[in-house]
């Protein structure tokens, strides 16, 4: 799915205030693309996520994904994108606590009305795609942070989703669990998904095929990495 942004603002009020999270942001991504976003807390990193993945509504500027502008969609169709295009992992795994790994997973298939057995199966697949198989039947605190965010990941592909919105997906965990962490993403990369990952971490970054930097709710650079050429775009306002 293609995404663009064509300068988007969202304030928040506070108090009388409005609060800029986003300041006219225009933003190309292509189908398939790696995009890491790097930035300091309070830069609009999240803000900018959950307006991709329809969780929130700018306040100005359009969303298109491909080329439809989300304003002109119906409830219907935007919760259809959100359900079935779009998977959305977090940095504190938001798994439901009383339920085993494989009843996690299933959950967006169940609101997506699956039957039972095809959705048991197609869980345990994406439980084997993140390599869990064997906690598949475990309560979400006998894992690990990193087992933990590997069932978040199955749970957000577990739909086939075409993108993959991950904000600070590895922000709980050491280093080395979240190298592992991104090693998921990256191999879900390559089956031909976009992934979007929002990191504190330049090292991590380092996986990304481009990196789009954000400061103050703007795009500050957008530099793409062709063959371990740099190629710095034009950041768009
Ligand atoms: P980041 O994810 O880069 O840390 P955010 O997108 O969460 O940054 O926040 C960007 C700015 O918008 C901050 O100034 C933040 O305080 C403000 N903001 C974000 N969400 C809200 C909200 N729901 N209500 C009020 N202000 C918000
Ligand atoms: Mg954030």
């Amino acid at each position: 799915m293609r995404i663009e942004l064509r300068q988007i603002e969202r304030s928040f009020l506070r108090g009388r205030t409005a609060v800029p999270g986003l300041r006219s942001t225009s933003l190309i991504i292509q189908p398939g693309e790696f995009v890491v976003i790097l930035g300091p807390s309070g830069s609009g990193k999240s803000t900018l996520m959950n307006i991709m993945g329809l969780l929130d509504q700018p306040t100005a500027g359009a969303l298109l994904l491909d080329d439809a502008d989300c304003a002109k969609l119906d409830r219907n169709s935007l919760a259809l994108i959100r359900n079935r295009r779009i998977g959305l992992v977090f940095q504190s795994y938001h798994l439901l606590a009383r339920q085993t790994v494989v009843d996690n997973v299933e959950l967006p298939l169940t609101y997506a009305g699956v039957r039972r057995a095809e959705r048991r199966r197609r869980a345990l697949e994406a439980i084997e795609r993140v390599k869990l198989g064997h906690r598949s039947h475990h309560l979400p605190a006998l894992l690990s942070g990193g087992e933990q965010q590997r069932a978040a990941i199955a749970r957000a592909i577990v739909s086939n989703p075409d993108v993959l919105l991950a904000d600070e997906p590895t922000g709980a965990l050491d280093s080395a669990t979240g190298r592992e962490i991104v090693g998921v993403l990256l191999a879900l990369n390559r089956e031909g998904r976009t992934v979007i990952m929002v990191t504190h971490d330049e090292t991590l970054a380092g996986y990304a095929s481009r990196i789009v930097t954000m400061h103050d709710g703007v795009v500050m650079s957008d530099v793409v990495r062709d063959g371990g050429r740099d190629q710095r775009r034009e950041a768009v306002r």
